[in-house]
């Protein structure tokens, strides 16, 4: 069975179709983040690339490591890891829904 735009078993009781579909594409983002996306040595902040030395590290759901101490690392790195995946993504001919940059 094929789900159409505007057949009401497409609906989402949360959003809708366009929702529904942000979250698809997020969720095929992050797949391919933990499939093919980088891998830092864990001395090294994947958001900042600096080493972690003896500041406090967040080690992500991936195994990466970031400063703890900004917010920064964390917002460089999920932007980083994205833009990675959304290029692959495209290479393969899978665009984001219109109105999703990433
Ligand atoms: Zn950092």
């Amino acid at each position: 069975m094929r789900i159409q735009r505007g057949s009401p078993i497409g609906s989402c009781a949360v959003g809708g179709w366009q929702d529904a579909e942000a979250l698809a594409y997020a969720e095929l983002l992050y797949e391919w983040h933990l499939r093919h996306g980088r891998q830092w040595p864990q001395s090294q902040c994947a958001g900042c690339g600096e080493l972690i030395a003896d500041h406090r590290a967040l080690t992500l759901t991936d195994g990466n490591q970031v400063h703890f101490e900004s917010i920064d690392c964390v917002l460089l790195y999920g932007d980083s890891w994205r833009a990675a995946a959304a290029a692959a993504l495209h290479r393969l001919g899978l665009d984001p829904p219109p109105g999703i940059t990433r």
